[in-house]
């Protein structure tokens, strides 16, 4: 807190704080951002407006798996933008099945359905699994029931903060759409007790990333697995941070072998330079969608769908994955160290991805945050004491070491 407002008096902040206070005076304040004014970036580099330079540790939330200004994605993004860059579905385009067949490739799956946010990507996949419900399980009219588990984070809209947990993310947004079941997440035996003949499907993350980068218990995605298979149900992993690379495979589901029914894709298959979400399935279930019943303007455009493939293609040689995983080795032992020295009481997470539990003597994680932001890191707390780290998939292993000392100076 007291190294913010020290610098906030400080006469080379002076444009920072001209940009902030327009901010804060012309848009909602839906969100509390560090105060740090971003003019440029490249790689895992950020500069802000008055020249000084950060190592981006967030990587937005894993929207920027590859880095700020990867070349081939803009390279990617630039060709498509001078040849067409929308034509809303009502006509066919020419980089349309080659990103959708790619990227069913990938997750190995028949079928994609693009759309542009991560919330709408779960929209989608609500939609879908109630419509395939109804039409192959053969629940009864308006019964279909979806279990999702406490501490759940899928996005903002009002169907979706509906069965969040967060009282922050619910209060005064109702009334809420009905239909869903909150058990606790890694709870098996919870699970098993809240299904019924009218569930439809089981939404979870395979790693609950804004909670604070839980992992559940060893054997828990496989229980899921089999569960869901025994009761007919449709298993949906939302991947949309956990996946494409940043756990150190493409997906965060193979750490533990499982195969999910739907996959929720987004953040990086955007590859930091537009949105770009998906729900992938085999055809049995995406199948039930007939012309006319579910939409976007924009899913599925010719700039979506370049730069998609662009991202799908970096994901198929497996050295991002590879990347994450020596980092994320490195990373862990690292923190490890801190988690030894008492400065930090837990440590969780996979791969290039981290949750860390700052000890309360320290101070609470968005003064840890500002802290870091005062030594030229950028990273974000959660839930009062947790900061999450997420550096780019690209930053190198030296920047990687630089940030950990910061860390390290700040809780010392
Ligand atoms: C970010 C996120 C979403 C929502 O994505 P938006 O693009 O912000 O709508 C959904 N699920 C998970 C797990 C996420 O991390």
């Amino acid at each position: 807190m007291s190294s913010t407002s020290s610098s906030a008096t400080n006469s080379s902040r002076t444009t920072s704080d001209r940009f902030i206070a327009s901010a804060e005076a012309h848009s909602a304040h839906n969100y509390h951002p560090l105060p740090i004014v971003v003019a440029s970036a490249d790689g895992a580099w950020m500069t802000d407006v008055e020249g000084r330079r950060y190592l981006d540790m967030l990587a937005g939330y894993s929207a920027l798996n590859f880095g700020h200004g990867n070349r081939r994605l803009i390279d990617a993004a630039k060709a498509q933008l001078d040849r067409v860059t929308l034509t809303s579905r009502a006509f066919h385009h020419d980089r349309f099945a080659e990103f959708c067949t790619r990227l069913a490739e990938l997750c190995g799956k028949e079928m994609v359905l693009p759309m542009n946010t991560g919330a709408e990507a779960v929209e989608t996949a609500v939609k879908t699994a109630r419509k395939w419900g109804y039409q192959v399980k053969g629940v009864p009219d308006s019964r279909a029931k979806i279990v999702v588990a406490a501490g759940n984070f899928h996005g903002r809209t009002t169907t979706v903060i509906s069965f969040s947990t967060d009282e922050e993310a619910r209060a005064d947004f109702g009334p809420y759409t009905p239909g869903f079941e909150i058990v606790p997440y890694g709870d098996l035996e919870a699970l098993r007790a809240a299904v019924t003949d009218d569930t439809v499907a089981v939404l979870i993350e395979p790693i609950q990333g804004e909670a604070g980068v839980l992992v559940p218990p060893a054997g828990y995605l496989p229980g899921v697995r089999e569960l869901t298979r025994e009761r007919g149900v449709l298993f949906i992993a939302d991947e949309i941070q956990s996946g494409l690379g940043r756990t150190g495979r493409t997906f965060a589901c193979e750490h533990e072998g499982v195969v999910p029914d739907v996959y929720l894709l987004g953040k990086a298959l955007g590859g930091g330079v537009v949105p770009v979400s998906a729900v992938v399935a085999d055809a049995d279930v995406l199948g039930v969608f007939k012309p006319g019943e579910h939409g976007s303007t924009f899913g599925g455009n010719p700039l979506a769908c370049a730069v998609g493939l662009e991202v799908v293609d970096m994901l198929s040689t497996g050295e991002f994955q590879q990347r994450a995983t020596e980092l994320g080795e490195h990373l862990h032992a690292e923190l490890g160290l801190l988690a030894g020295a008492g400065t930090v009481t837990e440590v969780r997470g996979r791969g290039l991805w981290a949750g860390v539990d700052i000890a309360p003597s320290y101070g609470t994680g968005r003064e840890i945050s500002e802290q870091l932001m005062e030594k030229g890191v950028l990273v974000k707390d959660t839930h009062g004491s947790t900061i999450r780290i997420a550096p780019p998939l690209v930053i190198s292993k030296e920047d990687l070491d630089w940030g950990l000392a910061q860390l390290r100076a700040v809780l010392s």
